[in-house]
């Protein structure tokens, strides 16, 4: 028995099964060795807790989401009018997670609950109480929907399987970009796997009810993915977006990057898992790295893990799918024994100012149009849940803060020009983002940076997506990302084929 200390250093006698923990209107304290504090404030503390323990991270990890999910609807919080009542949720809410004994049922609920004082009133409690009571229900909990059930092994357990499903394993998943475009071709994502904590949180949030596993896909096999997630069944689809660094033009393109290497990881998964089809999607640089061609080194892998291919990789441009951006990016498909290879996807729209693509086809809005609406921000302004006079709300939108010299700089760079980190972004089109030292490309007619919002329209996300971590951290996760209307694009020429090879699965509408 360990004890757990609320509020200041008042100790309650209670069971912490993960570990020692004081919570406080400061955040919350676990000290199973030594004193450790996890502040959702200060992004360094969380750090420093990870540092100790695996299990804190968890708490962190919860205040994070849940105060990003709760933000969009209840900026303020909650306001907690039965702190009696509320508390019981939250104790739910914590005992399903494995942080506290939920001893429900064994004590009084007219009296308070030792584990969660009716005096702590943080944010976080707020917070708990309201997931407790409109997700974590008591007698039926919204673990298909829920955005926490990558911690919670009761979710987990209890979520439907996969078998019969069109469940898709999704690797190297970052902020659930190619996700995104799959879910709305009609795929189920079953669990995801990325390593990059920021970009594991953006996804949870984004994706409710999708597990993600933080972790390198190296370490993870079939096994322990199904002892993670007892019910996951065999995928129709393993898809993957390897870290593109090592060969992407703006990287430094080494033949010894050992991430060149690990597209092998979802050749291995699939065969592993026995999955239908394997995508993998990668930068142009894949073709050639210093002499070495990937992209056959790539399709090598697949078939020889049992998957028929295209002769070449199929490589789709941003713009003819509706994304303002020339990004281009391959698709690499494989099939298993009895399902035919997809059709490469036509273009769905004609970029602007392209002579020379099929005119029947509808214009795809140029960059300056979809980004008309958004509010006209200076340097430094904006916030990451702006409000609008008219009531909108816009989320990550915070300007980058620029020293007055920098602003000067930038006012004399002409759309297009520029160098790579303050280059001036084009009316119509924009070339393939990069988050180059971190910030985002110059806004195409405003002295600043783009805002993650502003590069998030232009990658073809929509606007409730919202991308968690500190700002240096949500300019990587978008320019990384495959734009979610290629992924479709590709998704629905996959699912044609399971479809047409008789794997009806169980497919959603959207
Ligand atoms: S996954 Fe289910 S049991 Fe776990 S916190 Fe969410 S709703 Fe509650």
């Amino acid at each position: 028995m360990s004890a757990l200390h609320v509020h200041g250093m008042t100790t309650f006698d209670t069971v912490a099964r993960a570990q020692t923990a004081t919570i406080s209107d400061a955040g919350i304290e676990l000290a199973p060795h030594g004193r450790a504090t996890i502040d959702n404030r200060g992004d360094r503390k969380v750090e420093r807790v990870e540092q100790a323990t695996a299990p804190k991270a968890v708490i962190g990890r919860v205040d994070e989401i849940l105060k990003a999910h709760w933000q969009q609807y209840s900026p303020d919080g909650l306001a907690v009018e039965n702190p009696v009542a509320a508390d019981r949720h939250v104790r739910r809410v914590l005992g399903r997670l494995d942080i506290v004994e939920d001893t429900l049922g064994k004590s009084d609920h007219g009296e308070p609950n030792p584990a969660v004082p009716v005096n702590v009133g943080n944010r976080l409690r707020a917070n708990l109480a309201r997931h407790g009571q409109s997700v974590c229900r008591e007698k039926a909990p919204q673990c298909g929907s829920c955005p926490l059930i990558s911690f919670c092994k009761t979710g987990r357990s209890t979520v439907a399987e996969t078998a019969g499903s069109a469940a898709v394993v999704d690797l190297f998943g970052g902020a659930g970009a190619m996700g995104l475009g799959f879910e709305e071709a009609g795929f189920h994502i079953a669990v995801a796997v990325e390593i990059e904590r920021h970009a594991a949180q953006t996804y949870r949030l984004n994706h409710p009810g999708v597990p993600v596993l933080e972790a390198s896909v190296e370490n993870v096999s079939a096994k322990s993915l199904r002892e993670w997630l007892p019910g996951l069944d065999t995928p129709m689809a393993v898809i993957a977006g390897p870290p593109c660094q090592g060969y992407s033009a703006a990287g430094a393109r080494t033949i010894g990057d050992r991430r060149n290497l690990l597209f092998r990881h979802v050749s291995r998964l699939a065969r592993e898992f026995g999955a239908r089809t394997v995508l993998i999607e990668n930068v142009p640089g894949v073709r050639r790295v210093n002499g070495v061609t990937y992209t056959e080194r790539i399709t090598a892998s697949l078939r020889r893990a049992g998957y028929s291919t295209w002769k070449q990789p199929a490589t789709l441009r941003a713009s003819d799918f509706g994304v303002p951006q020339n990004r281009q990016r391959l698709f690499f498909v494989g099939v298993s024994p009895g399902v035919a290879l997809p059709e490469v996807p036509l273009p769905t729209h004609v970029p602007p100012g392209d002579a020379s693509s099929d005119r029947s086809l509808p214009q795809t809005v140029s960059l300056v149009e979809r980004l008309k609406d958004l509010p006209s921000l200076g340097s430094g302004e904006g916030a990451e849940r702006l409000q609008l006079s008219d009531g909108c709300v816009v989320l990550n939108s915070t300007a980058m803060q620029h020293s007055p010299e920098v602003v000067s700089k930038i006012k004399a760079i002409p759309q297009g020009g520029g160098p790579i980190s303050y280059r001036r972004l084009d009316s119509d089109v924009a070339r393939t983002l990069v988050a180059g030292h971190r910030a985002l490309p110059v806004h195409p007619s405003e002295d600043r940076a783009i805002t993650v919002r502003e590069a998030a329209r232009i990658q073809g996300f929509p606007d409730s997506y919202f991308f968690c971590g500190p700002r240096a951290s949500q300019p990587l996760q978008v320019a990384n990302a495959v734009p979610p209307p290629l992924a479709r694009a590709v998704a629905k020429e996959m699912r044609a084929s399971l479809e047409a090879a008789g794997h009806k699965g169980c497919w959603r509408e959207w």
